[in-house]
């Protein structure tokens, strides 16, 4: 997409620092990071959001992003784990309208903070309903 910062990063015109480039989905890392490493995988070709995401790419996106964890934390990265995560929509936090997972690495005290919302455990029924609209649509 013409004006889509990470499919210019991808085509060359703007630098990225590679962690992976694959046929189908790559990995680099985010410019603005939550901690050292932050690295985003994302598809070769222009999906801005899940709606339009096909699920087999999507997979082979997890799959890089499993590989890019187990490379980081055989790179002697300081981490002893990580946030993987997505953000579908502005509303959602999602900043650049070309997916990507992200994968924030993670070590004691790093003050990185990411967390459930307030509010406690929800009611077994209420989970229920939400699962059973969502399930009927899998
Ligand atoms: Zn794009």
């Amino acid at each position: 997409m013409a004006d889509c910062i990470l499919c210019k990063v991808l085509s060359g015109e703007f630098d990225g620092s590679f962690v992976y480039r694959g046929e189908t989905c790559s990995a680099l890392l985010d410019i603005s990071p939550m901690s050292t490493g932050h690295t985003l995988v994302v598809p070769n070709q222009h999906v801005g959001r899940m709606a339009d995401l096909d699920p087999d790419l999507g997979a082979e996106m997890f799959a890089l992003a499993t590989r890019v964890v187990q490379a980081m934390q055989k790179s002697g990265l300081d981490m002893t784990g990580a946030n993987l995560f997505l953000n579908d929509g502005s509303d959602a936090g999602q900043e650049i309208e070309h997916l990507h997972i992200h994968i924030a690495p993670r070590k004691p005290n790093d003050g990185v903070r990411f967390t459930h919302r307030d509010g406690g455990v929800v009611e077994r029924a209420d989970l229920d309903a939400v699962a059973k609209s969502i399930a009927d649509h899998m």
